[in-house]
């Protein structure tokens, strides 16, 4: 009998790479499609729960993605499976108990990792308790190629993979094609809603209504070289048409980055310029414009393809976010291109004599898109823990 509400427990850390947004779209659905059938919990273990210096790890991450060299060295020296495998062994001591606090006091009746460093540690305390089993435990990737192996774990009840690709290799990390389930990446339920038409968004937004607009985006925290980007674009786009007006618009969203918001807001622009912070409505903005460019992070990327707007790919987080860039690429959903003049450029041929290209890729991107991924990932979760009645009381003691 179902005598109480489930608890979702999801496992993120603010780490980039869409774990956060990923997490709060699954949240979300949960809400939007169950009500107060679940109580959702989403958690900074690494931060919250675990025990200085692991706790720093967030924050050593955004010191080290902004230091290229540094993040690849941590990254691929992570990688290697005996490298690794120590690591857990090691840290996972002082962790373990920290998490096992955490499973204590939110008794969960399902969990759900969307971290790559969260399979290993919290898979071996649910052993640990013999809970293995019976507390479902799901992974749901966020990283839409180039897999980290700490990402597949063989305990798991179900692994959530984007694509075939990522599919294929948790096959090869030894996941039974049982446990896997390829639905594609959760992004928030409104890229599953119809979306308004083009012009009613544009009046909304205050955006020129004729003028081809691009987006131009960094992540989350506003990353990567978009002011030198926007320059160039913008330049690019001044020439005047025949009709006396220039080729396009641009609208750039800074996220996070306040100080890029601030410099960009003072720059005298030659072309219509919106200069926008974080943003809660990217759904309207991509349904707005005509395509975009950002650096390849999974969630932006998935969001595009479902508005169909055609990519520049202009930088990446090295490592975890460099095989976004051939499955753009290779799929003829857009371009990877760092340079700044060279983007200008391509842009400006795609709004005029190579627009047949462009559309073509637009399409490609509507082919690739999985609106609904979310919402099926939540069914199947849902499914796991409605099978899962028998476990009445978790039995999560205190070590
Ligand atoms: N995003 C947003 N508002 C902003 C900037 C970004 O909602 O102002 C969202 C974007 O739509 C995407 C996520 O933040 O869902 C960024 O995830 P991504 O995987 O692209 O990169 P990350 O920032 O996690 O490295």
């Amino acid at each position: 009998a179902n005598r109480r509400q489930k608890r979702v427990l999801i496992l993120m850390s603010d780490t980039g790479g869409g774990h956060r947004a990923s997490a709060e779209a699954l949240k979300s659905v949960f809400e939007l499609e169950y009500g107060d059938m679940y109580k959702v919990f989403v958690i900074d273990l690494w931060k919250d729960h675990t025990p200085w210096p692991f706790n720093q790890l967030p924050k050593s991450y955004s010191f080290l993605v902004k230091n290229e060299y540094l993040w690849k060295f941590a990254f691929h020296a992570s990688a290697p499976r005996l490298v690794h495998e120590f690591n857990f062994t090691t840290t996972g001591t002082f962790i373990a108990r920290e998490m096992a606090k955490a499973f204590t006091k939110y008794q969960p009746d399902v969990i759900v990792s969307v971290h790559p460093l969260m399979q290993h540690v919290p898979l071996r305390i649910l052993r640990s308790r013999g809970l293995l089993g019976r507390i479902p435990f799901t992974t749901v990737i966020t990283d839409l190629n180039s897999c980290h192996p700490t990402w597949f774990h063989k305990h798991v009840t179900l692994c959530f993979a984007p694509n075939q690709e990522v599919s294929d290799r948790a096959l090869k990390a030894g996941l039974n094609p049982s446990q896997i389930r390829v639905h594609g990446l959760p992004i928030r339920p409104d890229f599953a809603m119809a979306v308004k038409p083009k012009n009613i968004l544009r009046q909304e937004l205050g955006m020129d209504l004729d003028l081809k607009a691009v987006l131009l985006v960094g992540g989350g925290e506003g990353m990567g070289p978009v002011e030198a980007t926007a320059r160039a674009l913008a330049q690019e786009l001044a020439a005047l048409e025949e009709n006396g007006r220039p080729r396009g618009q641009l609208i750039i969203v800074c996220g996070r980055n306040r100080s890029l918001a601030t410099s960009l807001e003072s720059v005298h622009w030659p072309i219509p310029v919106q200069v926008k912070g974080f943003v809660t409505n990217m759904s309207d903005w991509m349904g707005a414009c005509d395509c975009i460019i950002t650096k390849a992070g999974p969630g932006t990327i998935a969001e595009s393809l479902i508005r169909g707007l055609p990519m520049i790919l202009n930088d990446f987080i090295a490592g975890q976010e460099a095989g976004n860039i051939p499955f753009v690429v290779d799929n003829g959903a857009g371009k990877f291109i760092k340079d700044p003049r060279e983007i200008g450029k391509t842009v400006r041929e795609w709004f005029g004599p190579r627009i047949d290209e462009f559309k073509s890729m637009a399409q490609n991107c509507l082919k690739m898109a999985r609106p609904k991924a979310v919402f099926e990932i939540v069914r199947d979760i849902h499914l796991l823990a409605q099978q899962r009645t028998y476990v009445e009381q978790p039995q999560f003691a205190v070590a």
